[in-house]
C-alpha cells in the first residue's frame, strides 16, 4: 500500500522540494500551505508528472483547521504516517525593536504549528505502528542576533523533537529534526531584501563562510528527509542533524 505523507509549507521552498522528493521515493504525499493556490499548483505539477498529491490551504497554527485537515487527508489519500513540520515564517528584529506580534507569530507557526500538526497525525501513525516525524530546526537554535523570536523556536523544536521520539518509540514511530544553515529559498531572499543587499551578494558572501563553499538547496534538505522517513532508518530517533555544509558549534 502507498504511504501517505504530510509535508507543511509546501507551496515553495524546502516544502515543495520536500514534497517532490518524497512522491519520488513513493509517498502519496499531502501539501499544505497558508498559500492555498501556490500549493494546489504544486500538487497538479506533481500530479500531471505522474506522482499521487493533493494541495490543501490551511494555517497549522490553527487547531480546528489542522484537526480537519488531516482527518480529511486520512480520507483522501489513507491514514498519514509521515509528516514533515516545515512551515515556517521569520519576523526578525532586534529585541528592543520586537513587537508582541513578531514574538507571537514566529512562535505559533513553528511551535504551535509543529505541535498541532504532530497531535493529529501521530493517531494515524500509532494506529498503524509505524511513522516518521521530521521537525526543520535551524542553525539559528544555536543563536543569531536579530533572531530571538526564532532561534527560540527552533531551540524549542529540538526538545519537542526528543520528547516525541521518547513518547512514540514504543510505536514504531520516529521523531528526528534537520538544522539546516543558509539554503536558497524566498525566506533568505527576503533577508538580503531587509539588509539592502542583493541576494546573489549575500549567497557569496556566505559560501565563503560555510566549509563546503557553496550555499544550500532545498533538494541537500529534501535529501535528508528522503533518509529520516526511509524503512531503514528506524534505529535513528530523537536526533537533530545540521545540515549547513560544515560542523556547527
Ligand atoms: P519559505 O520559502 O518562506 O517557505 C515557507 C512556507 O511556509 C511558505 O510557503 C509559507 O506560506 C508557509 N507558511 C508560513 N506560515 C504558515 C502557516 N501558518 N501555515 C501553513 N503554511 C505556512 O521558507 P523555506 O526557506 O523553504 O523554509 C522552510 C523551513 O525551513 C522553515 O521552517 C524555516 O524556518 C526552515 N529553515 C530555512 C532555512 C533557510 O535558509 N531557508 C534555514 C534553516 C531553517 P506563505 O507563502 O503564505 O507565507
Amino acid at each position: 500500500m502507498t504511504k501517505v505523507a504530510i509535508v507543511t509549507g509546501a507551496a515553495r521552498g524546502i516544502g515543495a522540494a520536500v514534497a517532490r522528493r518524497l512522491v519520488a521515493d513513493g509517498f502519496a504525499v499531502a501539501l499544505l500551505d497558508l498559500d492555498e493556490a501556490g500549493v494546489k499548483e504544486c500538487a497538479a505539477a506533481i500530479t500531471a508528472d505522474g506522482g499521487k498529491a493533493i494541495g490543501l490551504g490551511v494555517d497549522v497554527s490553527d487547531t480546528e483547521q489542522v484537526e480537519a485537515t488531516v482527518a480529511r487527508i486520512a480520507d483522501e489519500l489513507g491514514p498519514p504516517v509521515v509528516l514533515i513540520n516545515n512551515a515556517g515564517i521569520t519576523r526578525d528584529n532586534l529585541l528592543f525593536k520586537m513587537t508582541d506580534g513578531d514574538w507571537d507569530s514566529v512562535i505559533g507557526v513553528h511551535l504551535r504549528g509543529s505541535f498541532v500538526m504532530s497531535r493529529a497525525a501521530q493517531k494515524y501513525m500509532t494506529q498503524q505502528k509505524w511513522g516518521r516525524i521530521v521537525n526543520l530546526s535551524s542553525t539559528s537554535a544555536l543563536g543569531n542576533r536579530g533572531q530571538a523570536n526564532y532561534s527560540t523556536a527552533k531551540a524549542g523544536l529540538q526538545g519537542f523533537t526528543k520528547t516525541l521520539a521518547i513518547e512514540l518509540g514504543k510505536f514504531g514511530v520516529t521523531v528526528n529534526a534537520i538544522a539546516p544553515g543558509f539554503i536558497a529559498t524566498d525566506m533568505t531572499a527576503a533577508t538580503a531584501e531587509r539588509l539592502g543587499v542583493s541576494f546573489e551578494d549575500l549567497k557569496a558572501g556566505a559560501a565563503q563562510a560555510i566549509p563546503v563553499g557553496r550555499v544550500g538547496e532545498p533538494e541537500d534538505i529534501a535529501h535528508l528527509v528522503s533518509y529520516f522517513v526511509s524503512e531503514g532508518a528506524g534505529f535513528v530517533s530523537g536526533q537533530v542533524v545540521y545540515a549547513a555544509g560544515g560542523p556547527q558549534d
